[in-house]
């Protein structure tokens, strides 16, 4: 059912779940055009919003078959998600990658993902 006033919510491009924003939205002419929750757009969700804050980057495994690209790159809206997601320090990313990660999330192969794991597996204990 829908009404003039709705709960923001955005999906987050890292995990890929909707949460609230905490704004109400409202039609400004009082018509009836909004869901109860009305996603807007895409944003950061508080766990991976605090974490591209301290500096991580969210390496996403998406599967490439099953995605969809624009150019080189796969939009948020456009990536398989596989489940797994890495955070890397932006340091650690412009290493792998060897270019400057300007965004909080890099869509990437699983082979990525899993390699990191293991890399952090073994370097567990600090
Ligand atoms: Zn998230």
């Amino acid at each position: 059912m829908k009404s003039h006033v709705g709960m923001e919510q955005k999906v987050c491009p890292v995990c890929g779940q909707a949460f609230d924003t905490g704004t109400i939205l409202l039609d400004k002419r009082l018509r009836n055009s909004l869901e109860r929750k009305t996603v807007t757009g895409w944003d950061l969700c508080p766990k991976h919003a605090k974490l591209w804050q301290k500096g991580y980057i969210a390496l996403v495994a998406c599967d490439p078959e099953k995605s969809t690209f624009t150019g080189n790159a796969i939009k948020p809206g456009d990536a398989y998600r596989t489940g797994a997601i890495a955070h890397v320090r932006k340091a650690v990313a412009r290493e792998i990658f060897n270019v400057e990660m300007t965004g909080p999330v890099a869509f990437v192969e699983p082979a990525v993902v899993d390699m990191l794991e293991e890399m952090q597996e073994e370097n567990s204990g600090d």
